[in-house]
């Protein structure tokens, strides 16, 4: 469990004040320049050795993206791109950053920035969170007017300017490419890639796109140097992050936790427990909406880590879970998800556009039980023709929750198929044809 005197988000709550010169009191930029004067290459070094890996829900490693940046400008401009447009369902914790810890992320991005030469950066905010742009915005102004931002940035000798850009609401333009489409004012559609933001980003420049908390954590590891924040965790699964739990507990909240602390004690310790009881438990979607569920029985042992998640087939994501307890209609609040993707599905390529609307329409039988036993494999199938053959990561999203309901609930499925049956007769909904696949009639 994370100990106080390692806690980098100190004002999470709000309980303090957001401004400087609290701010300053908490420590952020109480020595800018000085870490600005170790220069870029071991600023990135740094981060490399803390083991930070992308707080966003990839997980792949900062500092190692940093890298990826020109190390020369060939006369185009470079841009670090914060993504604020947390829209995941579920995850709620990187507004708690920019509502309450505005200058640990200003003073950040301007280290991250100077570490991958861009004397500009830009935060993509969810349209929705009007009051944390407003806040972040008089933070930004605050800075300008104390010669942190601007010209000389701190005294830094660092040129270095902060803007916000709001979005119009489409979870989509979360997306690493769909947002950098957005911010030059173009409909917020994923890229092909190759070729990737650090070549060809933002404007057509070098561009690296990083989560909030990723950038908002930089200035405390320069501070207090990698091998404190790789102290934390397990291996490669370095440091503290924010986690937040919604759903059947107690006490849903955001807080910050060591990685590789036990599910199940997190559940009773920052959620107050699960309603009802541990033995109420029903699943856990670990990370947004975005990963496959977990039963109880891999709730009981499971670590909140990259790994050990992956390692039971589901992911950490954004590490903001959603307990369901025993109350919870399974199917329905999968098929909640498959209606959402759908909505959000930007339409670009085939299998999401299609897919999505096959998984959706599919989900809703299901949840009735008006479908045939042979339909769930066919819906198995479905997600496994989406997954993998998309543009971006929209359409593995769409399909995961899917896999993991089937994996692990396919006898609950296939008890309200019988009973829909038992009330209502055949569906008639499927034909196989001899030898071949199950095909569904709709
Ligand atoms: Fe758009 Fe879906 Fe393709 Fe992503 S996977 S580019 S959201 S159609």
């Amino acid at each position: 469990m994370l100990a106080d005197k390692d806690r980098i988000f100190t004002n999470l709550y709000g309980q303090d004040d957001w401004g400087l010169e609290a701010a300053r009191k908490r420590g952020d930029w109480s020595n800018t320049a000085e870490i600005i004067a170790k220069g870029r290459d071991a600023i990135i070094a740094e981060m490399k050795a803390s083991g930070l890996r992308g707080r966003g829900g990839a997980g792949f490693p900062t500092g190692l993206k940093w890298s990826f940046m020109p190390k020369q400008s060939d006369g185009r401009p470079h841009y670090l791109v914060i993504n604020g447009d947390e829209s995941e369902p579920g995850t709620c914790k990187d507004r708690e950053v920019m509502r309450h810890e505005p200058h640990k992320l200003i003073e950040s991005a301007m280290i991250a920035s100077f570490a991958m030469g861009a004397h500009a950066s830009y935060i993509y905010i969810r349209g929705e969170f009007c009051r944390e742009a407003e806040r972040l915005q008089a933070a930004i102004d605050e800075a300008y007017a104390a010669g942190l931002l601007g010209k000389n940035a701190a005294g830094s000798g660092w040129d270095f300017d902060f803007r916000i850009h709001r979005g119009a609401g489409a979870y989509i333009c979360g997306e690493e490419t769909a947002l950098l489409e957005s911010l030059e004012g173009k409909k917020g559609q994923p890229r092909m890639k190759p070729p990737f933001p650090a070549g060809v980003g933002l404007y057509g420049c070098p561009t690296t796109v990083n989560n909030v908390e990723s950038i908002a954590v930089t200035s405390t590891i320069m501070r207090r140097g990698a091998a404190w924040f790789a102290g934390l965790g397990r291996p490669n699964n370095a440091g503290s992050k924010l986690m937040a739990i919604s759903g059947h507990v107690n006490t849903p909240c955001v807080f910050e936790e060591e990685l590789g602390v036990p599910l199940k004690e997190i559940i009773e310790k920052h959620g107050g427990g699960v309603r009802g009881g541990w033995d109420n438990l029903l699943a856990v979607i670990p990370g947004g909406c975005s990963v496959p569920l977990l039963p109880k029985s891999i709730c009981e042992t499971v670590l909140m880590d990259y790994d050990s998640l992956r390692a039971e087939r589901s992911g950490l994501g954004t590490a903001c879970m959603i307990v369901m307890d025993k109350s919870t209609d399974i199917v329905k609040a999968i098929a909640r998800f498959s209606k959402f993707f759908k909505h959000e599905s930007c339409g670009q390529c085939t299998p999401c556009r299609e897919g999505t609307g096959w998984m959706m329409r599919m989900m809703d039988r299901m949840v009735q039980g008006k479908a045939d036993i042979e339909e769930i494999d066919l819906l198995e199938q479905v997600t496994r023709q989406v997954e993998g053959h998309t543009i971006c990561a929209l359409g593995d999203a769409a399909a995961w929750p899917i896999q993991g309901l089937i994996r692990h609930f396919r006898p609950e499925m296939e008890e309200r198929i019988r009973q829909y049956k038992a009330a209502y007769g055949s569906t008639g909904l499927v034909q196989v044809p001899a030898g071949g696949v199950p095909v569904a009639v709709e």
